[in-house]
């Protein structure tokens, strides 16, 4: 078995104990004589790996007993209607646009209500997180339903280090590629949501924690489809319908994995280190240069580039040759990314960062 770095931006590595046990529990779970794949939703062994796997992310997230937790489908693109849709009381919201995923959320929303740009960092290449002082005044004094952010930009490697203040409105995050990078402090949102295959599990779970009064009336829209219903799928404990029966049991195994490794205070420090290396050698480095401005770099995702697209072709390539994979940045930016996620171990990242010694030195001779 010869396992890879995995680099990818998601779905992305995930811890190799977990696959493991996963393997190990397949064909019969705890003596069940079957695997979780076929085990009915409405089971009493179900009911068990899920009620596990809230309860453990409610400790490692220090969840508050106010805030609802839905493991729902449909990836986090599923939310960006599924957020104006439950939430648009007044039928006005204003949106943070810093990337690709803040830009869909923010185009789809309007499909319900008015929206208004409170900003944006698109006239930069999306290669910071802009000024965002007196939003929370303007949310106000508008009566926004709630201010809107991506809070890291898994394309374009930016990352909110301060969450905007946004007053008694609530603020609605996109923590899609940082969720459990680092702790949150889950009370500064009303909604925080994260499709889990990027940082926290596996694609098919998107696990969307919600502050109990914003949905204790149902959704702002009656046309709200039944399964978006963040208040029924709450009162049915995400059991409206068959939910991602494996996806949940593989996120409680993840969520275990970190709490057991010391929790998020321990990611933080791992994912700063790994994520530190690679912004080290770029701040020195001749030939490759970061794409996000240093103030607003993510510790998730490290963009990169040399400048020339067949050198950074070249240097994709070779990574991938040394078992480096998934550093292709996405299309939208070109160049590298490194997805430093949590079941990165720091013998890729400086596995990584000696090879892009290595091919500065080839090319800059
Ligand atoms: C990947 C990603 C999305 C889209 O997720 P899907 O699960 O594919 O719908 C949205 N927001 C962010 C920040 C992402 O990284």
């Amino acid at each position: 078995m010869a396992r890879v770095f995995n680099f990818a931006a998601g779905p992305s590595a995930l811890p190799e104990s977990v696959l493991a046990e996963c393997a190990a529990e397949m064909l019969d779970y705890h003596g069940c004589g079957m695997s979780v794949l076929e085990m009915s939703h409405r089971s009493s062994s179900y009911q068990q790996i899920f009620d596990d796997a809230e309860a453990t992310l409610r400790r490692i997230a220090n969840i508050p007993s106010n805030y609802r937790v839905l493991f729902l489908q449909g990836g986090a693109t599923l939310q960006f209607a599924g957020i104006p849709m439950n939430l648009m009381v007044s039928g006005r919201a204003g949106y943070l646009v810093t990337g690709n995923f803040a830009a869909k959320a923010e185009r789809e929303a309007r499909k319900y209500g008015e929206v208004d740009v409170l900003a944006t960092s698109e006239y930069t290449g999306f290669d910071r997180i802009p000024e965002v002082a007196g939003v929370g005044e303007l949310a106000e004094a508008t009566g926004y339903d709630y201010v809107y952010i991506c809070q890291n930009n898994t394309i374009f490697g930016t990352q909110y280090h301060e969450l905007p203040q946004t007053g008694e409105v609530p603020l609605v995050s996109d923590v899609s590629s940082c969720f459990l990078a680092e702790p949150i402090d889950v009370t500064r949102y009303g909604l925080v949501y994260a499709g889990a295959q990027k940082n926290a599990g596996c694609a098919g779970v998107t696990v969307v924690i919600v502050r109990d009064d914003l949905i204790e009336n149902g959704p702002a829209l009656p046309c709200c489809p039944t399964y978006l219903d963040y208040r029924e799928q709450a009162e049915k404990g995400s059991m409206l319908n068959t939910p991602n029966t494996f996806g949940i049991y593989l996120c409680g195994k993840v969520y275990h994995w970190i709490e057991a490794a010391g929790g998020l205070a321990a990611m933080e420090r791992m994912n700063r280190e790994k994520s530190g290396l690679i912004y080290d050698y770029l701040d020195q480095s001749h030939l490759f240069h970061g794409h996000a401005q240093p103030a607003s770099r993510s510790i998730a995702n490290v963009t990169f580039r040399t400048g020339d697209e067949r050198l950074d072709a070249a240097f994709v390539d070779g990574a991938t040759q040394r078992g480096l994979v998934g550093v292709k940045g996405h299309r939208l930016v070109g160049g590298m990314r490194a997805s430093v996620y949590n079941a990165v171990p720091i013998e890729g990242v400086r596995a990584l960062v000696d090879y892009m010694a290595e091919f500065e030195d080839e090319h800059t001779k």
